[in-house]
């Protein structure tokens, strides 16, 4: 389990550099970093950058929460290294959480369907194109390599930002 970076930690801002060797040490950080996804409350999505790895390396993952278009090009499990997102189609306006940004959620307009490219494991170049809730996440995380937040995408943080609703345990007061 990785350490996840948290707001307002400036190394969030930092962008970071392609990943130029596909070996074994990349490998195990891939596992530790989905592990650590995982780990996460309704985790979706992780960036290297989040955990102080300053390379670009995504993984989403939705399977587990919506089921995917028919026809759809992958799983719905995505390791994405040095992805870059070539076309976007229409807007949407949606909800948005983050590991980095445990305590608030927002809106955040983004590209309803996109397609891109990106490395897998093996160092082979591969196109996607999704769409929905899954192209919304893989925004947000290719968000991250830039540096970015959704905070930084908000039209207003007085009307799109939400405090998370915290329930208490039962001993608590
Ligand atoms: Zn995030």
């Amino acid at each position: 389990m990785l350490d996840i970076l948290k707001y307002p930690d400036e190394r969030l801002k930092q962008a970071s550099q392609p990943v130029t060797v596909f070996d074994d040490t990349l490998h195990a950080f891939v596992a530790d970093l989905k592990e650590t996804m995982r780990a996460g409350p309704g985790g979706v999505g992780i960036a290297a950058p989040q955990v102080g790895r300053f390379e670009r390396i995504v993984i989403v993952d939705i399977s587990a929460l919506r089921k995917l278009p028919k026809g759809s090009s992958h799983s719905g499990r995505l390791l994405l290294i040095n992805p870059e997102i070539t076309e976007w189609e229409g807007m949407a306006m949606g909800r948005e959480g983050c590991m980095s940004v445990p305590d608030y959620t927002g809106n955040v307009i983004r590209a309803e369907k996109i397609r891109f490219t990106a490395y897998d494991e093996s160092g082979t170049q591969r196109e996607y194109e999704c769409a929905g809730f899954e192209a919304r996440a893989v925004q947000h995380e290719v968000d991250h390599l830039d540096g970015l937040l959704f905070l930084d995408r908000l039209v207003s943080r007085r009307s799109d930002l939400f405090r998370r609703k915290v329930y208490k345990r039962k001993d608590e007061k």
